[in-house]
């Protein structure tokens, strides 16, 4: 355990030089960036030694890992984050334990998360996630809303009772005209927040950027960067 929490001190350090050193680059301030640790797959002990290295905010993608994890660190002081893909029947799961959902596409879900939100007297911060790889009307292949999409789904989350529109997620496309390219990708995410927050002021969060891009998106202007690989390790199979 020793050994673990000696490597996750000195990849957390090594990140924190990343996003430090992205910020003077782009002439902004630390604070300005927040730095979310991506633990999927890894164990509630990896989360324990984050929590004590002081790890503030952390993300799962799957409910069945999240879920009992989650559980065993109820205890500690961590803001959690939902970003996977999320299905409707998971959705009074997810509400025990996600503090933010970053993965909002469709307005069924708003529904979802409303209804269970308000049953356990709980305010859920929603992002919502946006796919730049999507047709103007169609969602993205790994889940997201279309960038013509937006505005109707934002209007019914800061309408939804038991929710709160925080702002906006993407993970940079694979396919389409974006890929490779994810300084654009950011950079077009941060026109979309530009746009959202004419009508919603306080949707101000935009989280993007993962380990292998993080300072693109802290370039573009990010405030939320989530990061797992580049702290715990690279995962063993999918995930
Ligand atoms: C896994 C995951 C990350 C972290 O990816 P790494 O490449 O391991 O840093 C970020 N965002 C989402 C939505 C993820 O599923």
């Amino acid at each position: 355990m020793t050994d673990r929490r000696d490597e996750l001190a000195g990849n957390l350090a090594k990140v924190e030089e990343r996003i430090t050193a992205a910020c003077v680059a782009a002439g902004r301030k630390r604070e300005e960036v927040t730095l979310i640790v991506v633990t999927k797959t890894y164990p509630a002990s990896d989360v324990r030694v984050l929590s004590e290295l002081g790890v503030r905010h952390v993300a799962e993608n799957r409910d069945q890992d999240a879920a009992p994890k989650a559980a065993e660190c109820s205890d500690l002081p961590l803001v959690w984050h939902f970003v996977g893909q999320l299905q409707t029947n998971k959705v009074r799961s997810v509400v025990g334990y996600a503090d933010l959902v970053q993965s909002v596409d469709r307005s069924r879900l708003v529904t979802a998360l409303s209804k269970e939100a308000v049953r356990a007297g709980r305010e859920v911060g929603c992002l919502l996630q946006v796919a730049l790889d999507a047709g103007e009307s169609a969602r993205g292949e790994r889940g997201g809303v279309a960038p013509g999409g937006i505005e109707e789904l934002a209007d019914l989350v800061a309408e939804a009772p038991g929710l709160r529109l925080d702002g906006l997620m993407t993970v940079a496309p694979l396919t389409g005209e974006y890929a490779g390219r994810q300084r654009v990708a950011f950079e077009r995410l941060m026109d979309l927040s530009t746009d959202l927050r004419r009508a919603h002021p306080a949707a101000n969060m935009v989280s993007a950027g993962m380990s292998a891009d993080l300072e693109e998106a802290v370039a573009a202007g990010a405030t939320h960067v989530r990061v797992g690989t580049a702290v715990l390790g690279v995962r063993p199979g999918l995930g």
